[in-house]
């Protein structure tokens, strides 16, 4: 099959590996080349092909219009997950991936917008606020971003960017287990909005996270109000 057919059938695909390297000491921000064009909506998340009958999925942290793919790999996973997958783009110039996967996109609408990130699920959220951003949305847009300590934080130049090109977003981290010397937020991150919104029932939102954070949320979130229809996250279909 040549590249055009693999696209064109699947959005399954050929990538150059541009570069691997740390945005902490256990996350990897991971740059592809695509070698034909793809399309993928924000919030989606790509297949990297380990072999025939392994694939592994990882948010892509990419806007659509941007030129690469990127992702953000690592984590406090303790199974080889994401490892395994590294070493593949270690050990491989050129790499097999399926873009364009799951139902957790960006919606358009006049809803404000929740965008929950644990971890790396930050890559997931990431995409959406860079999509909004560029298309200069008006919707309100909060942006929590939970991690276990303050040294995991990555992307502050970014964030900081973004915070000036769309005064509307608010972003707030949130530490679990913080230093003496956090200003900011902490404990885990669903219930900190749960502390700050009492009532969810106007947001459209996005979540992406550990799976056994994606189930609390859900279950937690329906509870203060957020209406289902209105609540996307690919993990749910892992549930
Ligand atoms: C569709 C899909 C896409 C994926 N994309 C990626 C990807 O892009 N990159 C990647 O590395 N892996 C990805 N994974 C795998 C997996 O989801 C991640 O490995 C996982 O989210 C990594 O979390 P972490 O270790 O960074 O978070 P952790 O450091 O474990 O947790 C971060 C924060 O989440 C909250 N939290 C954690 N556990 C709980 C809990 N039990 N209850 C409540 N809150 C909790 C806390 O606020 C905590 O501080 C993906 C999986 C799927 C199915």
């Amino acid at each position: 099959m040549t590249e055009q057919t693999l696209t064109a059938a699947s959005n399954k695909l050929l990538c150059k590996v541009l570069s691997i390297k740390n945005l902490t000491p256990s996350v990897f921000q991971v740059l592809l080349e695509p070698k034909a064009p793809v399309s993928f909506k924000a919030g989606q998340y790509l297949q990297i092909y380990l072999s025939d009958s392994d694939k592994r999925p990882f948010s892509i942290a990419s806007a659509p219009t941007d030129t690469l793919l990127e992702l953000h790999i690592g984590g406090n996973v303790t199974d080889n997950y994401a490892s395994q997958a590294l070493a593949h783009l270690r050990d491989n110039s050129e790499v097999l991936v399926q873009v364009g996967l799951g139902e957790a996109y960006l919606r358009q609408g006049e809803r404000p917008v929740l965008l929950l990130a644990g971890g790396t699920g930050f890559s997931y959220v990431a995409s959406i606020a860079k999509t909004l951003m560029t298309a200069q949305d008006p919707r309100k847009v909060l942006l929590y971003w939970g991690l276990r300590q303050e040294s995991g934080l990555y992307y502050q130049e970014e964030l900081a960017a973004w915070q000036a090109a769309l005064p509307q977003l608010q972003i707030v981290p949130v530490v679990q287990e913080p230093t003496a010397s956090w200003q900011g937020r902490s404990g885990l991150v669903h219930e900190v909005v749960l502390a700050d919104l009492a009532d969810l029932s106007a947001y459209d939102i996005y979540i992406a996270g550990p799976f056994p954070m994606v189930g609390a949320v859900r279950d937690a979130f329906l509870a203060q109000g957020a209406v289902r229809q209105y609540m996307y996250a690919d993990a749910f279909a892992w549930l």
